[in-house]
């Protein structure tokens, strides 16, 4: 195949593009700002989990409070009612003793819920302690989680005006190059590697490998409008220099 000297400085320019455009691919799919707002979104989502977690534990310790409370209610009551009974002095001796014993017994009872009332109002003051930290957290993650997403768009905007104007010059190339060279161009750069490379003293420029002498003769002595493959890696092979 032929190709103009001219033709060739394109298609450097096109490989040069396509490299470029292969690594802004790879930089904005390890963008250090995506990770920054990936593990903002988690951190955001854990904190919110824990937050739900101590709601419903807040809410089960209130339950709790309200049945104690209500239990020790009942038994003020009962506490009330025995002592008008003994105040109201028509008892007989048998019942005295048993409103006596029945009284003792209310008290321990309440003083055992009064207890356990209390053990449960300082274990919700500790998880409502954790619930206020836990929404001051959430703050300041919602924050940076904004902050993150900001970061993230921008770097990803500059990204994609850099693949844009890349993308847009290599369409220029494309449509100037004649459509054989781009096809064989094409057809190389299908098998993973460069689809082209400058000739870098011995080296391919492709794949970095040295050219035999030989070979390196039989390209030293082809036309210049030849289109040359690399002997390792099939890349078109170009001769062309900068300001040639
Ligand atoms: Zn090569």
């Amino acid at each position: 195949m032929k190709a103009e000297v001219i033709q060739q400085r394109s298609l450097l320019e096109l490989a040069d593009l396509d490299a470029e455009l292969s690594q802004i691919e790879h930089k904005s799919r390890h963008l250090p700002e995506q990770q920054r707002f990936e593990k903002a979104q988690a951190d955001h989502r854990e904190a919110n989990d824990r937050l739900a977690a101590l709601r419903l534990a807040l809410d089960d310790l209130d339950a709790q409070i309200a049945k104690f409370e209500s239990e020790i209610e009942a038994v003020r009551d009962r506490e009330d009612r025995d002592r008008k009974m003994l105040d109201g002095g028509a008892i007989n001796a048998k019942q005295l003793t048993d409103l006596q014993h029945e009284l003792e017994t209310l008290q321990r009872r309440q003083s055992s819920l009064e207890d356990s009332l209390l053990e449960v109002m300082e274990r919700r003051e500790e998880l409502q302690a954790r619930q206020d930290n836990e929404l001051v957290t959430i703050d300041e993650l919602e924050s940076e989680l904004y902050e993150a997403q900001r970061a993230r768009d921008d770097a990803l905007a500059v990204i994609d005006q850099n693949r844009h104007q890349r993308v847009s010059r290599r369409d220029e190339l494309t449509a100037g190059l004649d459509a054989d060279l781009v096809s064989l161009y094409e057809r190389q750069r299908a098998n993973g590697g460069a689809g082209a490379g400058r000739l870098q003293g011995r080296r391919c420029g492709a794949c970095r490998i040295e050219i035999d002498r030989g070979e390196l003769a039989r390209i030293a002595a082809a036309a210049d409008d030849e289109v040359l493959r690399c002997p390792e890696c099939g890349a078109i092979l170009l001769r062309v220099k900068d300001g040639n």
